[in-house]
């Protein structure tokens, strides 16, 4: 790594800082804060500018599922940036490797028929695109009143102004002027720290869905076109559903013609052990939203998944709006596309859902070992993802003081010792590549038994 050992910085004896102005990163960290600067990868490890080794523990940012130097993805853009660099998908332009992968990707999402794919550059990109497609939806049905989107506390869609709007997550909005007025929060699944006493989780499941049917009756029926949820949640916490949950939500969407849009970002392609989180939780969607792992994170790429009868109904009666005003000049980028089918294939012929399944169970298992910690309230997830929550008293629920920082110690211990995790507030994620063996995940619950020690 002798390339990597000597730079600019290094030379002054301290960190003058950067340039550029970092997402999700305070303003004091932008100057004082020397960031991690990460210089290669292999399996499931990086190697930051200095050479020191970690275990990337959150798949660079839940993404990188194949590991971090898949030769036959770094192969299939090479072969496409060769033959094909670029071309758009305007105005019935296209290439062929968005063709096969929209082909590819209604083949593989079963649990409803789906009619078409539609590619963004993000997971924010695409949520945006949703709520354009469902208002498009409902002008072409003559429901005009029909545009409020109600989505969870503690959710994350992304956040571009939309995507952040449909956010549950305070930091997105403040400083914004966020969230806009057509977004509806209803409740945070967490049935651990909601749930009232003696409550079954059965019961908290109903609690939530009649609350839900509360909030649409009190703004009209009339006047709510969707509902977006992940399966399970990720970037709030990993908030797996309470049993029943999906169910009961479902039923009071159909009850109120409300359409039903899953962001599977996180769950899509194997994290939970099933190709997606609908199959885990048995949600019929009407439109899928999905990114990351389509391409391990080599590319940039995301999709929109629309149901066959949202395809028909829009066909059947949007004529009068001429061209469908929408799309991005990346959108289909053949050397995401060609990559994404690359990534694909890989999962299909390594059995990517066998390997999770076989060794996610002992992963879970050790790890959930720590809750015993007096400073671990719940450790909670779902087959290669993972939660963390830091308690301050185990009984009352109460949290620690936010000055205390403890997650970010945590954090920080981790890292010390050789392992990356997504810290948020007093929540530790971990989502490791799904290629990860027994034994790497074996290591990370060492790594985590070990920085839990140093913090308590
Ligand atoms: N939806 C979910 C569930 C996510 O987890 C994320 C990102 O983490 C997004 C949407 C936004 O995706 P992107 O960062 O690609 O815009």
């Amino acid at each position: 790594f002798d390339s990597f050992l000597v730079d600019e910085h290094e030379q002054n004896g301290k960190w003058e800082g950067h340039s550029m102005f970092a997402p999700f990163t305070s303003g004091w960290q932008q100057t004082e804060t020397e960031p991690l600067i990460v210089a290669m990868g292999e399996g499931v490890y990086v190697w930051d500018h200095r050479g020191k080794k970690y275990l990337d523990a959150l798949a660079g940012l839940w993404c990188v599922s194949l590991g971090f130097n898949e030769q036959r993805l770094v192969n299939a853009a090479n072969r496409q940036l060769t033959t094909l660099p670029f071309y758009h998908s305007f105005w019935n332009r296209t290439s062929q490797p968005p063709l096969d992968l929209a082909k590819a990707l209604i083949e593989l999402f079963t649990p409803v028929k789906l009619g078409k794919v539609f590619f963004c550059n993000s997971g924010s990109e695409a949520n945006d695109t949703q709520v354009k497609l469902v208002w498009y939806y409902n002008n072409a049905l003559g429901r005009t009143q029909k545009k409020k989107f109600i989505s969870r506390l503690k959710s994350y869609h992304g956040s571009t102004l939309i995507a952040a709007s449909l956010s549950g997550l305070t930091p997105l909005h403040q400083g914004f002027d966020l969230p806009v007025d057509f977004v509806l929060n209803t409740d945070c699944p967490n049935y651990w720290r909601y749930h009232l006493p003696n409550e079954t989780e059965e019961e908290y499941s109903t609690r939530l869905a009649e609350n839900l049917e509360k909030l649409i009756l009190k703004e009209g029926p009339e006047t709510i076109a969707a509902f977006i949820g992940e399966p399970l949640m990720g970037a709030g916490g990993v908030i797996p559903p309470p049993a029943t949950y999906w169910d009961k939500i479902q039923s009071i969407l159909k009850k109120y013609d409300i359409l039903l849009i899953a962001d599977e970002v996180i769950c899509g392609f194997g994290r939970l052990g099933t190709m997606f989180g609908c199959e885990k939780y048995n949600i019929k969607p009407d439109l899928v939203t999905i990114a990351k792992a389509l391409s391990s994170g080599y590319e940039p790429i995301a999709a929109v998944l629309i149901g066959q009868h949202i395809v028909d109904a829009v066909g059947t009666y949007s004529n009068g709006f001429g061209t469908f005003g929408h799309g991005f000049t990346y959108g289909g980028h053949p050397v995401s596309c060609a990559v994404s089918l690359e990534t694909l294939r890989i999962y299909k012929e390594r059995d990517i859902l066998q390997h999770v399944n076989a060794v996610a169970p002992a992963f879970q298992k050790g790890m959930k070992e720590l809750a015993k910690s007096p400073i671990v309230g719940e450790i909670r997830g779902e087959g290669l993802v993972l939660g963390i929550e830091f308690i301050g008293n185990k009984d009352t629920l109460e949290s620690f003081p936010a000055e205390w920082a403890v997650g970010a110690y945590f954090g920080a211990q981790c890292q010390a010792i050789g392992m990356l995790v997504r810290i948020a507030g007093d929540i530790i994620m971990i989502s490791p590549p799904l290629i990860s063996t027994a034994a790497e995940l074996q290591q990370i619950v060492k790594f985590a038994e070990a920085a839990l020690k140093g913090t308590e």
